[in-house]
């Protein structure tokens, strides 16, 4: 496996692939890899001839600076874990490197970075507009992955891929999440849970789970307050916000409807941020 710190030796690599007619899949993350990303890695080693993955913890879509500083950095481990999936190239740029300047460029996304994690994380879309743009004009991929466990950001990207980046022809798939045993979706922030939060932290998926086969009994407003409620009657959970959503528009619905409604959460797991989603 290639490791790469700066565009231009991404870019040579990139120009020798090309050359050669290399279909080139991209797997941008933050790094702290756990199996959800691997199967990102594996959907584009079935697809395509060269896998490029991304390592950078991109601070303009923290809203927070504190879960900046936490977020974990795990780089030698992260090297190893791609290498054994057979990963072709890892790009793992400096800020610098991705920012030599401030990014000024604000993105218009029709109103779906308004709703669920929009209305709690202020700006972060569109710093994943911005990190997402300039990987995806570096690396020049064929196809990109991104997984379903980031509902909104999927919806984000698809956005900014057909209004903003038609010209490099990249074709966006969404891949499904990955669960622990215990059905927790993986994430890197899980390895900051508290025991006692970790042990919790599964019912998130269980409620939603639960609720998906008995929908037709409740209003969509029922449904939502009981989601919450049987979350928060555990002491280690506390929802922030709960929407269940047509999953064109990201609208709240008024009726559910299989194959196009779906329901997002975020949950405080003490003070570990956690979201999840089912589709009907
Ligand atoms: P992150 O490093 O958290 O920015 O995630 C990088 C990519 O991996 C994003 O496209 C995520 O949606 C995806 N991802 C994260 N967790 C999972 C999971 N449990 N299953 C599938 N994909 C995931």
């Amino acid at each position: 496996m290639i490791v790469v710190r700066n565009k231009l030796d991404l870019n040579f690599h990139i120009a020798k692939f090309k050359k050669n007619n290399k279909q080139i899949g991209f797997v941008p993350t933050m790094g702290a890899l756990h199996d959800g990303h691997i199967s990102l890695i594996k959907c584009s080693k079935q697809k395509d001839d060269i896998v490029v993955c991304s390592i950078f913890v991109n601070p303009t879509q923290f809203n927070n600076n504190e879960d900046l500083i936490k977020y974990p950095r795990e780089e030698k481990e992260d090297i190893e874990k791609l290498k054994k999936a057979e990963c072709n190239i890892v790009f793992i740029p400096s800020v610098s490197e991705m920012y030599p300047e401030e990014d000024k460029r604000v993105f218009d996304f029709d109103g779906i970075d308004k709703v669920m994690e929009g209305k709690f994380r202020n700006g972060h879309f569109n710093g994943v507009a911005q990190i997402v743009s300039k990987l995806f004009s570096f690396v020049k991929p064929d196809t990109a992955y991104f997984g379903r466990k980031d509902f909104q950001q999927v919806a984000i990207l698809k956005h900014l891929n057909e209004n903003y980046l038609k010209h490099l022809n990249i074709e966006i798939i969404a891949c499904d999440i990955l669960r622990e045993d215990d059905g927790l979706a993986m994430s890197s922030r899980n390895k900051l849970l508290t025991p006692e939060h970790r042990k919790a932290a599964p019912l998130i998926q269980k409620v939603l789970k639960k609720y998906k086969t008995r929908y037709e009994d409740f209003t969509v407003k029922e449904l939502m307050k009981l989601i919450e409620g049987e979350i928060n009657k555990n002491k280690f959970l506390n929802v922030e916000y709960i929407d269940i959503v047509n999953n064109n528009n990201l609208k709240t619905v008024s009726e559910i409807v299989e194959g196009e409604t779906t329901t997002c959460i975020a949950v405080f797991a003490g003070n570990v941020r956690l979201i999840d989603n089912i589709s009907f």
